[in-house]
């Protein structure tokens, strides 16, 4: 009755996989053998299409936004971001004949200090 569901209905068994005496993964499991190759990730993936589908999220460029730590894929999507989220932040600067504006109170004092400063 009990009979655990482990092998898949395959139709064919997928390429044996020969560590070739290169060097050795030191992972746990010798069954991932696909190395995702970007520097800061660490991921291994049993099939190279796994792999070469979990690499396009490392092409992806972000964009990020300068008011807060928010990335986005998109452009577009930050735009919107920045607009729904940022819109009101805005610190208009109190000088006369100015009217420049900060997104954040902390850098209407560096826009002082760089405009307005006294010699
Ligand atoms: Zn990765
Ligand atoms: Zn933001
Ligand atoms: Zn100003």
């Amino acid at each position: 009755m009990v009979s655990p569901v482990l092998s898949t209905p395959s139709a064919f068994t997928p390429q044996s996989i020969t560590p070739q005496s290169q060097e050795r993964s030191s992972g746990s499991s010798s069954m991932s053998c696909y190395p995702c190759k970007a520097p800061d990730c660490s991921k291994h993936f049993s099939h190279q299409r796994k792999l070469k589908n979990h690499a396009k999220t490392h092409q992806r460029k972000t964009y990020v936004c300068e008011t807060c730590p928010a990335q986005y894929p998109h452009a577009k999507s930050l735009r919107e971001h920045r607009q729904t989220k940022h819109q009101n932040m805005r610190y208009y600067c109190d000088v006369e004949g100015c009217g420049d504006f900060v997104a954040q109170k902390k850098n209407m004092k560096r826009h002082k200090e760089s405009k307005h400063a006294h010699p």
